[in-house]
């Protein structure tokens, strides 16, 4: 074995650096959160080369002291964090005091600070660790750092580093998150003297998304705001019928810095489950927010992990948040028929109902037209709100609020308003609050009903819970059935369209799922399972889940697992599949970090047996049968998408038709 030597200190801070340093667009990141940090009201960025020769970041934050200048360039100086304490509680996006060292390591920096109570401010110099000038000078309050010749003394690096454009995108991706995180903050970005990003600051999140994302996005976007216990999560998610093939749009922030976590996106997409097509992608902005000691962000040096102390929690309250705006969003799709798109052609009108189902149908498939330049959704009339009552936490005590502040007024990057409704759950065990019963619908003949059962019509447990008093609904009235597919009816001034099969297969899924989570049994004889050390740690640390939906497990030693009882459709006939693969199967779920272990055990099953025993397009059906179908629908909240996320429910106003008509201009 070769000697033990200790490195010399110009060798470390290398070694150090590139941890903190990989690329560009790292060190963006870490002189822009320092902005941030800083209180700056406006950050410029700008770069050339993809900022490998040239990036300059200049923010109107609170500056530094004149003689601190040389002291902020060493390893582990932070004016962040003062005692081991205060990394419980971190409120800044930094606190590591690493960076200003690792990137004076590898580049030539060049920094004008002024303080704004001062009357001089400094300039200085390092390169590669060594400090060429700190001299007093006049300059703007604020912070302007120069970088040059990212890694020139770093080789081996700087062969790593990508293409221009490439180095350039990523960091304009960066600039985005960034920017998204912090509405309050007006952002520029000059991207070879051009300048790419301007967001206006001022605080308004929709419109940071608008100027990042543009019109089309941000017009597909739902409002999300939701509290449990003392995690609250706000932001926008996509419409079910804005979806995307992949991930990328997807940007969770924690306490205002954007990070990636396997609980957040599982959490997003279980609020979307039965509401999209499997192998889409919800998009999503979403902040969530909570008390800094329930969250480490101090996982890696990038700081884009994060750890919570209560992921059921965190999980929960992303899932039913999102859960809830989709219900509160009407996903009873307005059609919007545009003057300029009438057909005039006789054959045209002739056949109208079909050109308005087609139109109909066109409408829902793609994002609304009509719309003026400035978004909607903020500035739209409050409607009741409507709450999703989590199966296995019953809710108890609903309040709408004040617009949503944060609660951690000390931190100064989270004070984000947002002016969408608020909605704050608590769980409370001594005072459960009945779910309104909804309106027995009277079949005259109940027998006339193939499809239909009468325990449709009793089973009214799961309904969601109403927060507000609603003004009574108005009665639905059914017209007829077009194309053996189409129940059509009218209520109040509005035409509405439903596909039977969609909405019978979604009211089928939801019974049997009351059903199954229902009826466990206890078995014979238990089941033991034997499980890997991921798969027993995720068990054991979730045992409450088994639980909830009918399993009893017990944990014995060795990475063994006894199942005591299971759910009977697992036992008996036509049962999905032995009670010890549902259990492999909720382990490694919840392994990976999807704690929603019921649809991920039953959802497969439960949609089969929904679309096989539902009425299907086609089918003919007595009017009773109709009747009952729609006023179920109409009753449901929960029923607007079919188990496969497609959409159930289809109004047209009489406005629309007027204007459709030519009768009104
Ligand atoms: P950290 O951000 O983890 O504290 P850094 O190395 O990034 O460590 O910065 C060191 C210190 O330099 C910061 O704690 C802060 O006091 C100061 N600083 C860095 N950038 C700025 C800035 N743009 N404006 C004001 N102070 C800054
Ligand atoms: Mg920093």
């Amino acid at each position: 074995m070769a000697k033990i030597n200790l490195l010399d200190k110009s060798v470390f801070e290398l070694i150090a650096a590139g941890e903190v340093i990989e690329r560009p667009a790292s060190v963006i990141k870490e002189l822009v959160e320092n902005s941030i940090d800083a209180g700056a009201e406006h950050i410029t960025i700008e770069i050339k080369n993809g900022g490998s020769t040239f990036m300059r970041i200049t923010d109107d934050g609170c500056g530094m002291a004149f003689d601190e200048i040389p002291t902020a360039f060493l390893r582990h100086a932070t004016s962040k964090v003062k005692s081991a304490d205060d990394l419980d509680r971190i409120f800044t996006l930094g606190f590591r005091g690493e960076a200003l060292a690792s990137v004076a390591a590898v580049s030539r920096v060049e920094l004008l600070t002024k303080e704004h109570d001062a009357e001089m401010g400094g300039s200085f110099r390092i390169s590669g660790g060594e400090v060429e000038e700190h001299e007093r000078t006049g300059c703007p309050d604020g912070t302007t750092i120069i970088i040059r010749d990212l890694f020139y003394n770093v080789p081996a690096r700087q062969k790593f580093l990508k293409k221009d454009v490439t180095e350039g995108n990523q960091i304009q991706a960066l600039v985005d998150k960034l920017a998204l995180a912090h509405p309050e903050i007006a952002f520029r970005f000059i991207r070879d003297n051009k300048c790419v990003r301007d967001t206006s600051g001022g605080g308004d999140y929709y419109s940071a998304i608008y100027s990042v994302f543009g019109k089309q996005f941000a017009l597909s976007l739902i409002p999300v705001d939701f509290s449990l216990n003392s995690v609250s999560v706000t932001g926008y998610v996509s419409s079910p019928l804005f979806t995307r093939g992949n991930r990328a749009l997807q940007y969770f922030y924690v306490n205002g810095r954007y990070v990636r976590s396997v609980i957040c996106t599982t959490a997003l997409e279980e609020g979307f489950r039965n509401s999209i097509m499997v192998g889409k992608f919800p998009a999503c902005v979403l902040n969530i927010t909570m008390p800094p000691e329930l969250c480490d962000v101090n996982v890696s040096p990038s700081k884009t992990e994060v750890r919570f102390a209560f992921e059921k929690n965190v999980f929960d309250v992303i899932n039913f948040g999102v859960k809830n705006a989709i219900l509160n969003a009407d996903n009873r799709r307005d059609v919007r028929l545009e003057k300029k798109e009438i057909p005039t052609e006789r054959a045209d009108m002739r056949s109208g109902d079909k050109i308005l189902l087609e139109k109909a149908i066109k409408a829902v498939n793609s994002a609304p037209v009509g719309v003026d330049e400035k978004p909607p959704l903020p500035t739209e009339p409050p409607e009741p709100v409507r709450v999703f009552v989590p199966e296995d936490k019953p809710v108890i005590t609903v309040a709408e609020t004040a617009p949503f502040r944060i609660k951690h007024e000390e931190n100064p990057f989270v004070q984000q308003r947002f002016s969408a409704r608020s909605v704050t759950v608590e769980y409370d065990e001594d005072e459960q609050e009945d779910t309104a019963a909804a309106p027995a619908p009277t079949p005259e003949s109940q027998n006339a009903f193939r499809y239909i059962d009468s325990s449709s019509f009793s089973e009214r447990e799961e309904a969601p819970a109403n927060v507000t008093a609603e003004p009574e609904k108005p009665r639905l009235k059914v017209i007829g059935e077009i194309f053996y597919t189409y129940i059509v009816c009218t209520c109040g001034d509005e035409l509405i369209l439903i596909d039977k099969h969609a909405a019978h297969e979604r009211i089928r899924f939801e019974k049997r799922r009351t059903e199954l989570m229902t009826s466990s049994q206890l078995l014979a004889e238990s089941v033991r399972v034997t499980l890997d050390a991921e798969q027993y740690a995720a068990v054991a640390e979730h045992t409450d889940l088994f639980a909830d939906i009918g399993m009893d497990v017990v944990l014995t030693d060795g990475g063994i697992c006894e199942i005591t009882a299971a759910p009977s459709a697992f036992t008996g006939e036509g049962g999905a599949n032995s009670p010890e693969e549902m259990l492999i199967r909720a382990a490694d779920a919840l392994a990976g970090g999807n704690m929603n272990i019921s649809d991920e055990l039953y959802g497969d099953f439960l949609h089969t047996r929904a679309c096989k025993s539902a009425i299907k397009a086609h089918d003919i059906n007595s009017m009773a049968e109709l009747t009952a179908l729609a006023n179920e629908v109409w009753n449901d909240e929960r029923i607007r998408f079919c188990p496969h996320g497609r959409p159930i429910m289809l109004k047209l106003s009489e406005y629309e038709l007027e204007k459709y008509f030519s009768r009104i201009q």
